[in-house]
């Protein structure tokens, strides 16, 4: 036997800390994926399914990490030329998709750690009408903390005729506000290991009228992330291939955790979390005197996951150490901007008691690493 786990000191932004009522329901059996059983576990997740992503269009489950439905939104969306809206890492694996499927894309390129304005995407769209196809975004950009105004960038996409867009909710989904229909979405995917806080190997999406329409005059869209069979076999509470069914028992058990805490009283938890983190980064910095900064620029910061800029002398991964031998657990920066920065996921079922203790181990490794070093 393993040793008991001890839960709230995991705030990796993503995987995220797993509950053990929900580690516990994938140990049920195995059953058919064509039979009835499969079929009562889908039709009965159906209503929570639409009201996460606050939609009345089926939501499909994919047996992927998230990227497979990035990957298919890249496939069946455009085709012509795309724009991705990049200001981070995930921004950027939109475009890379793309290179790698052979899809003509631009990108409109915002400084990591700041956001996509309605502005920005308005010029780029009215420079050359009819140039562009579909949009991609990532609502909360988790390699910066950014969280782009989705709604808001919808809304100029509407005014461009035969142009969709593509959200990565991936961080946002169940942390965070996001509205399918009202924001008159065509594509919006998350993960199960984000702000769901299920174990990895889940995609979740949902695709608009006008998605699917458009999916079917692309006739190599890609034989696994073909929309059009998910949306087949969602009418039928099937799935398209065989499903890691252990992980549906996992997300019916979620589902139901997520219902009794209402879906917007876990947005307001992350929220609280998130102020709370933003208000020790501020008290941080006063109380050393030194520049710790939350980087992204205030109105524009998520609520699932935030990356603190460090002053020069501390570096993220030697922070993250130091907090791992506590037995707790964070990340240094993504990609470039990981010597710099750390990033703290208070997201899926943390609490803010649980963000008090991390929150107070960091305290004690900085004041420890600031009296070791020169910091400037
Ligand atoms: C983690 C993450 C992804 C990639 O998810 P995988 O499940 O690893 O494929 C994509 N976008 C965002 C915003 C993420 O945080």
């Amino acid at each position: 036997m393993t040793a008991p786990i001890d839960y709230g000191r995991f705030f990796l932004p993503g995987p995220t800390e797993v509950r053990p009522e929900i580690l516990e329901a994938m140990v049920r059996p195995i059953i058919g994926h064509r039979g009835k059983d499969m079929e009562e576990l889908l039709s009965g997740m159906d209503v929570a399914l639409r009201a996460l992503f606050r939609t009345d269009r089926p939501v499909y489950v994919s047996t992927s990490s998230a990227t497979g439905f990035m990957e298919a939104a890249i496939t069946n969306l455009s085709r012509r030329r795309m724009l991705c809206l990049v200001g981070g890492a995930f921004g950027a694996r939109f475009h890379k998709i793309a290179d790698m499927c052979g899809r003509p894309a631009d990108v409109l390129a915002a400084e990591w750690g700041t956001p996509h304005t309605p502005e920005m995407l308005g010029e780029a769209l009215m420079a050359e009408p009819g140039k562009y196809d579909l949009v991609t975004v990532v609502h909360s950009e988790t390699s910066t903390g950014v969280l782009n105004p989705v709604a808001e960038l919808a809304a100029v996409v509407r005014d461009h005729e035969d142009v969709l867009i593509a959200v990565d909710g991936v961080t946002s989904v169940g942390g965070v506000r996001v509205e399918f229909d009202d924001w008159d979405l065509d594509f919006l995917l998350t993960g199960s290991q984000k702000a769901l806080a299920l174990p990895p190997g889940l995609a979740l999406a949902v695709a608009s009228e006008r998605a699917l329409e458009r999916a079917g005059q692309i006739p190599a869209r890609s034989y696994y992330f073909d929309l059009l069979e998910f949306e087949r076999r969602a009418g039928g509470f099937q799935t398209t291939n065989t499903p890691a069914v252990s992980l549906f028992y996992a997300l019916e058990v979620q589902l139901e955790r997520i219902r009794e805490e209402g879906l917007e009283n876990r947005w307001d938890r992350h929220s609280r979390m998130a102020e709370r983190t933003w208000d020790w980064v501020a008290d941080l910095a006063d109380r050393t005197g030194k520049p710790f900064s939350v980087l992204a620029p205030e109105g524009y910061r998520s609520p699932t996951v935030t990356s603190i800029s460090l002053p020069a002398g501390l570096s993220g991964p030697g922070i993250v150490g130091a907090a791992v031998e506590r037995g707790y657990t964070l990340a240094a920066g993504y990609g470039k901007l990981k010597p710099s920065t750390i990033r703290i996921g208070h997201m899926g079922d943390h609490t803010l008691a649980e963000l008090e203790a991390i929150l107070s181990v960091l305290d004690e490794v900085i004041d420890e690493l600031l009296t070791q070093r020169d910091v400037i």
